[in-house]
């Protein structure tokens, strides 16, 4: 028997990055106040068909939807913010106080094509702010973000954001949109003139290039801002400099769920190829009255936590395969810590060196430093020692020399970085 398509087993030698993970996430968002909450998978089907949008790809395409034995609709739930509004309103957590901070993590389901990076069951870490429509948790919730990442000692990541405007600015924006898809339509792919119908913004983001050529000058939600939007998105630009965090502004980052007004971000990597959404959000100020709540603005992420640890096992598999320049081969006590004392100093001057302290022999200690790809070999034995005359192999020229202990750390840096 084999496991669905799109589905994954971590296995446990694999799961070691999920803990750290698990752990970092928890560590900081408990130090920024926020509190657990545990959701459903399944919900009733108009949860997500209602926030997410009735003409997006995910209620369209991608949802696992059933009827259960009575015929209710339900779906495997696609995105946990939508769960987390049903929630918010259905206890009416707002009654005792409106600002609130969640976060959650688990699986979510979408019947996306499988590709890497792209699974149909794949896991999110989801936080939420309800009740603060100030710009100033728009750019908290990015910093948290990034300060994650860089916990995690992950590089290479860069914020995008935008503002999609509100109720006010939205409609002059997609009427020039509009005007233009309509001009354009001769050269638009079929899903976009489908999207011209049904959800005009996401003609923005088509991957595909005639699309790209023929709304590459098209308006953007940016060009369009009200007065307060713009207000908005500056202060969010502003405390984000203010933090060191650094961004994109993203003319182009639409986000796929029809839910969010103002800011929207997400936070890319160039080392996953095609997927290269670590994490998004954005505010959605609109969601919880529509949901049957009152009035309450709210702002949230997600972070895509398969991709999270993809890119983390990158780094280390980068890590793992750099050249090592020297292992020290050092036998005896008295060899080990000299050796020792080398291999700092050395690694410190940028001399990449290692060396095994399990007391191993001559032959089984040269099988290490090949499965390393070390280039050189320090031999230092009882012999070398007390002859004050340690051997240096070049392990792809098979030379050896003779080197003195006096100076070695000087003497190293000379012939390693002559070569
Ligand atoms: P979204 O809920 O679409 O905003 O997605 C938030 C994050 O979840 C994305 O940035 C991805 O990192 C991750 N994600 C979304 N869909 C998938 C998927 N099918 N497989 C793996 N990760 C995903």
């Amino acid at each position: 028997m084999q496991i669905i398509r799109g589905f994954r087993d971590i296995l446990p030698e694999n799961i070691g990055l999920w803990q750290r993970v698990e752990k970092e996430a928890e560590k900081l968002f408990e130090k920024f106040g926020f509190q657990e909450i545990r959701l459903p998978i399944l919900e009733k089907t108009e949860v997500f068909a209602r926030s997410i949008g009735e003409a997006t790809d995910i209620v369209e395409k991608e949802m696992y939807t059933f009827p259960d034995r009575k015929g209710a609709k339900l779906t495997l739930r696609p995105e946990a913010t939508a769960s987390m509004v049903r929630a918010y309103v259905q206890h009416k957590m707002y009654a005792t106080d409106p600002i609130r901070k969640f976060y959650t993590i688990g699986p979510m389901f979408r019947r996306e094509r499988p590709q890497k990076g792209r699974y149909r069951q794949f896991y999110q870490i989801d936080a939420e702010i309800f009740g603060v429509s100030s710009a100033y948790v728009d750019a908290d919730l990015i910093f948290l973000l990034n300060e994650l990442f860089k916990q995690l000692g992950l590089t290479g990541l860069k914020a995008h954001i935008n503002s999609l405007g509100c109720p006010a600015c939205r409609p002059g924006f997609q009427k020039a949109l509009l005007d233009l898809l309509e001009s354009k339509k001769e050269e638009l792919c079929h899903d976009c003139i489908r999207r011209k119908e049904t959800n005009p913004m996401r003609t923005l983001d088509c991957k595909v290039h005639g699309c790209r050529k023929a709304l590459k000058d098209a308006p953007t939600s940016l060009d369009y801002l009200c007065k307060e939007c713009r207000d908005h998105f500056n202060t969010v630009k502003r405390v984000l400099k203010e933090q060191d965090v650094e961004y994109t502004e993203d003319k182009t980052l639409v986000r796929g769920l029809d839910y969010y007004t103002r800011t929207a971000f997400e936070i890319q990597t160039s080392s996953l190829g095609a997927q290269s959404a670590v994490a998004g959000g954005g505010r959605y100020d609109l969601l919880v009255k529509e949901m049957g709540g009152p009035d309450i603005p709210a702002i949230g992420f997600a972070i895509g936590f398969d991709r999270l640890v993809q890119v983390m096992e990158n780094l280390e598999k980068t890590i793992g395969t750099t050249r090592l320049d020297l292992f020290i081969i050092a036998l005896g006590d008295e060899a080990m810590e000299r050796g020792h004392l080398w291999s700092t100093r050395l690694n410190l001057k940028g001399i990449r060196t290692e060396m095994d302290f399990r007391g191993k022999s001559l032959k089984s200690l040269m099988k290490r430093a090949d499965k390393l790809g070390a280039d050189h070999v320090l031999i230092a034995g009882k012999k070398e020692i007390k002859e004050n005359s340690l051997i240096l192999r070049n392990m792809n020229t098979r030379e050896q020399i003779s080197i003195g202990s006096d100076d070695l750390v000087a003497d190293i840096i000379k012939l390693l970085k002559k070569e």
